[in-house]
């Protein structure tokens, strides 16, 4: 099974990622980890990626393109989840070329669908331990804490943190959707795209996801 996961933020995907993955035994590939990896190691691509994912930004189509191909010619992965990549309509076309070198074919595109009020509701429910080293997330409607604004872990107030407020989580939607559009209308014209609803609980979503899948 080779899959592509694209939803917004708050749509559940790193969760529906990691199910399939254990579930499927597929291979994740994770463009913001491979990313985050490499500021780390602080290597070339490091360097030019760690002020973009400071400020929330794209890295260029041709960095996340090469990183990917690298990938698939080194560790040539045959059943994956792709989570985070392709993202832009560029990368999608790029990857499209990438796989059809190595004779692989997509099975489907998974598209998690969201309103985008219910994710400012999702993420504006979000609570965040204050303390730096600690740094637990809970959900007023999801997985509260046992004591109302208090860490379970550390017993630090939470907080609302700024990532999580109300307009800029707006902002990075209209930006998802400025730039996921076309993405998703590339997969859709090419028979791949499956819309799933994000809003049921986890379990639901991702038997859903599975339903939905072609038959292997
Ligand atoms: P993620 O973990 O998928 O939320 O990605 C974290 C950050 O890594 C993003 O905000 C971008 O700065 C960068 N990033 C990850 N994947 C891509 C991609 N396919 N294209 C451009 N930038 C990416």
């Amino acid at each position: 099974m080779r899959l592509v996961l694209v939803g917004p933020p708050g749509s559940g995907k790193g969760t529906q990622a990691e199910k399939l993955c254990e579930r499927l035994g597929l291979t994740y590939v994770g463009t913001g980890n491979i990313l985050r990896e490499a500021i780390k190691q602080n290597t070339p691509v490091g360097k030019i990626a760690r002020p973009l994912l400071d400020q929330g930004l794209l890295v260029p189509d041709t960095v996340v393109n090469d990183l990917v191909a690298e990938l698939f010619r080194t560790a040539r992965p045959e059943r994956f989840v792709m989570d985070g990549y392709p993202r832009t309509y560029a990368q999608a076309i790029a990857f499209d070329a990438l796989l059809s070198q190595q004779f692989l074919k997509l099975d489907a595109v998974i598209n998690l669908t969201i309103a985008d009020d219910e994710v400012v509701r999702r993420i504006g429910s979000r609570r965040c331990c204050s303390n730096k080293d600690c740094g637990v997330c809970y959900n007023l409607a999801f997985r509260p804490p046992k004591t109302e604004n208090v860490c379970d872990r550390c017993g630090s107030p939470l907080s609302l943190r700024d990532d999580d407020k109300e307009e800029t989580i707006r902002r990075r939607l209209v930006e998802f959707h400025r730039i996921t559009d076309a993405l998703i209308e590339h997969y859709r014209r090419a028979g791949l795209l499956v819309d799933v609803s994000a809003v049921p609980p986890m379990e639901t979503v991702y038997k859903n996801i599975e339903r939905a899948l072609p038959q292997q």
